[in-house]
């Protein structure tokens, strides 16, 4: 538990609205939306300025306590669970937009914006900020920049990274530091992007907005199956084609968004593509005219287009909605994030039916097809311990099939504890000890968010990198699995 001194000094930043301390408001905060393990924090403090972010990690370094940085929560890899010996600092409160700067296509807002409102800012002038996660009516721009976020319109507009022009962060020391990608020098929001909160405390963001397309078209091809979907999202590929978005919706969630929302989806269908054409309106008919006839080549049943604004908005519901709506299947989902070459989808596909019935679990896929970024869900009970162990078993299997198949441990949603002792399926002990030896030259102290990203416990990899003892001695300290 935290020192009592600590808590009172925190407060004198915070003051009493900022600083949540008691047994349910712990609890609250006990997880984000990786479902496998659970441990409260041992405070919650909410900043509201940069200036407040800097005063409290300069406390937690004096006080030599641990500070695990969160945004909305929505991470699926554990990335902002903390410990009871740990504090968590939210930025949902840096909520404000700074300035929309349409002149220059930019907007400069508070980590805690959620990603949508950027969108909400500036569509009056024709412009939108492309990076798309499912979670972007809940995430944040700092959240997402730390898990260098993607969504189904990355296979055309790529990752947050692609998008951010700058950032204010506070290093683990406390200091304030402004970062300008269009300045010279070495790219130290490069390192940042991605770095699950590990590096610095995200606490402004700059990001590039882009024209709203003139033209959109909307596709649903229905399937008789998952491999015809699969190899339909490869032809249309290997024609030259890169739609705005690719993705792939199988029977299990058609039903159950179905049975939510009542679209009128062809529950009957083995899955569904979800294709989305974007650019001038000039050939765009043309293109998704060859889109319609790769799908028909390759087998559907049929292929609907969305003709006004009302069906595409119902068809991106279905896929926006998908995860939610499993919670009429099982009490609990674990959504997985592994990645393929394209060109692999059907056989990873069919291991992962192997997967499934070897452990006895239900496991249904949604996921952004385009670019082999799979997101097996897999369903289950959390109150059943031994249905908990199946499910992390059988996502072991899943990552190691998805490396097997030439591809990584994650497309999105980052490591975060869930993976970690998984990196050495992928990176050589060099490799993983270089990007360390990068994360304490600004983490020295090893206080900001202990135990994720990289391995601690080696678990799955013992030859590959030795117990950080430092590390392992910060999370010994407060309860938890980690
Ligand atoms: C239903 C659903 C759908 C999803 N779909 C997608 C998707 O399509 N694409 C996708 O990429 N992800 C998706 N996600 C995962 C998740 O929404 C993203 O990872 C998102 O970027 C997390 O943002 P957040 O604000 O919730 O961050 P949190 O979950 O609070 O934190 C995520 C990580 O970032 C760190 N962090 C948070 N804020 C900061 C900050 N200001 N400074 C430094 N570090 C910080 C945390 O320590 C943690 O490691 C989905 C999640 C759900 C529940």
């Amino acid at each position: 538990m935290l020192d009592p001194g600590f808590l009172k000094q925190l407060l004198l930043i915070v003051t009493d609205d900022g600083l949540r301390t008691s047994d349910a408001q712990r609890h609250a905060y006990a997880s984000d939306a990786y479902t496998l393990e659970k441990a409260p924090p041992g405070a919650i403090v909410l900043p509201n300025s940069t200036e407040q972010v800097a005063a409290i990690v300069k406390l937690c370094l004096v006080h030599g306590v641990p500070i695990v940085p969160r945004g909305a929560g929505t991470g699926l890899a554990g990335g902002a669970m903390a410990r009871e010996n740990m504090v968590l600092l939210c930025l949902s409160r840096m909520n404000r937009i700074r300035k929309v700067d349409i002149p220059n296509r930019r907007v400069h807002a508070e980590a805690g914006v959620v990603n949508t409102t950027l969108t909400k800012a500036v569509a009056p002038h024709g412009f939108l900020y492309a990076p798309d996660p499912s979670s972007q009516g809940a995430s944040t721009v700092g959240g997402n920049l730390a898990n260098n976020a993607g969504g189904p319109h990355t296979l055309k507009y790529g990752v947050t990274a692609n998008h951010i022009l700058g950032a204010t962060i506070v290093l683990p020391s406390g200091d304030i530091v402004n970062l300008d990608a269009s300045q010279p020098g070495l790219d130290i929001l490069g390192i940042i992007c991605g770095s699950e909160g590990t590096i610095a405390i995200v606490t402004e963001v700059v990001v590039k907005i882009v024209r709203a397309p003139e033209a959109i078209r909307t596709l649903l091809a229905v399937c008789p199956s998952v491999a015809v979907a699969t190899k339909i999202i490869s032809s249309i590929i290997a024609a030259g084609i890169i739609p705005a978005a690719l993705e792939m919706i199988d029977q299990t969630i058609l039903r159950v968004v179905e049975e939510s929302y009542h679209l009128g989806l062809p529950t009957d269908a083995g899955a569904v593509l979800l294709i989305e054409m974007d650019g001038p309106e000039a050939g765009l008919d043309r293109l998704t005219a060859k889109v319609e006839q790769l799908c028909l080549d390759g087998g559907v049943v049929r292929v609907e287009v969305a003709s006004d604004a009302a069906t595409r908005a119902k068809l991106w519901t279905a896929r926006k909605k998908a995860v939610g709506a499993l919670g009429r299947l099982a009490p609990s989902h674990a959504t997985q994030d592994g990645v393929v070459p394209r060109t692999k989808l059907p056989e990873i596909l069919e291991k992962i039916e192997e997967i499934a019935a070897k452990y006895n679990l239900r496991i249904a896929n949604v996921f952004h097809a385009g670019d082999g970024n799979l997101h097996p869900v897999v369903l289950f009970d959390e109150r059943n311990k031994d249905e908990v162990k199946r499910v992390l078993a059988a996502g072991g299997d899943i990552l190691r099939a998805c490396v097997d198949a030439g591809g990584t441990l994650t497309g999105e949603h980052g490591i975060g504890l869930e993976k970690q002792e998984f990196m050495g399926l992928v990176f050589t002990p060099e490799d993983l000890d270089l990007q360390k030896r990068i994360r304490n030259v600004f983490n020295p102290s090893g206080l900001l968010n202990p135990g994720k990203l990289f391995p601690v416990h080696n678990t799955c990899c013992p030859h590959m990198d030795r117990p950080d003892n430092a590390e392992l001695q910060l999370l010994a300290r407060g309860k938890g699995s980690v």
